[in-house]
């Protein structure tokens, strides 16, 4: 499916992810419509695939983005809280800050600090994303994400960008009543999407959904500058 959808262009790409299905909703549409992901990807950012940006990290692909938001939909609109563990790019980031505004705030949060500062000058090249850091939409946090950011909570949404080894229970905590989370899972063989909703009675349900496969969530590394 992937290949079928890579293009020349933001808008080919977004096109076809929406032709092929991938996209299911014209506002997840809209908001990927909105973020320009050759400022997130250093080559081929219209390629359907994932592409590395340094630091043992990848910029997922577009169809794997594309596949987060529509699961995290529900949960987001103007005013709420996202948080996004293990940012990276920052690409992710500025999608779900679209779908939130006006009024709404998403935390990225990451462990590498060349990443945070990437992210940010990433989201800087665009100019509405630059007033989405100035006004508070958009935070850049670093930090373990297995521990969340229980300041910016609790989240009405919170999507996990690396695979976990064990269902974080710091995260459900910092879910709102309602609310929803999007976590890959290592379930030793292979890894698994899992969404993870908590009614408003605080009800947490854990549903195992598909295979994938994400880098994993670790300790922090320190890497050199020049990586
Ligand atoms: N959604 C991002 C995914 C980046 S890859 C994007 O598409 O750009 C996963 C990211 O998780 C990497 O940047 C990695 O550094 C980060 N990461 C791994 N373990 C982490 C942890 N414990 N806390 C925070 N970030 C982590």
């Amino acid at each position: 499916m992937s290949w079928r959808c890579s293009s020349a262009s933001n808008e080919g790409l977004i096109a076809n992810l929406f032709r092929h299905g991938l996209i299911k909703n014209d506002i997840v549409r809209e908001a990927m419509g909105k973020v320009d992901r050759a400022h997130f990807s250093p080559v081929m950012p219209y390629e359907d695939s994932p592409q590395r940006i340094g630091y043992d990290a990848t910029i997922s692909a577009p169809h794997i983005h594309a596949n987060a938001a529509e699961a995290l939909l529900d949960r987001l609109g103007p005013g709420k809280k996202v948080l996004d563990v293990g940012s990276g790019s920052g690409y992710l980031t500025a999608v779900l800050a679209h779908l939130v505004t006006p009024g709404g705030t998403i935390v990225g949060i990451e462990h590498v600090r060349q990443l945070c500062d990437l992210s940010t000058e990433n989201l800087k090249k665009d100019p509405v994303h630059s007033r989405m850091l100035q006004n508070g939409t958009i935070k850049i946090i670093r930090g373990d994400g297995r521990l969340g950011y229980p300041e910016g909570g609790p989240y009405d949404a919170i999507h996990v960008g690396a695979a976990a080894s064990i269902m974080p229970q710091a995260l459900i905590d910092q879910l709102k009543a309602p609310g929803r989370m999007f976590i890959p899972v290592d379930g030793g063989f292979s890894q698994y999407i899992w969404q993870v909703d908590k009614d408003e009675e605080g009800n947490v349900k854990k549903e195992k959904q598909y295979g994938v496969l994400y880098v994993p969530l670790t300790d922090a590394k320190d890497f050199r500058d020049e990586n």
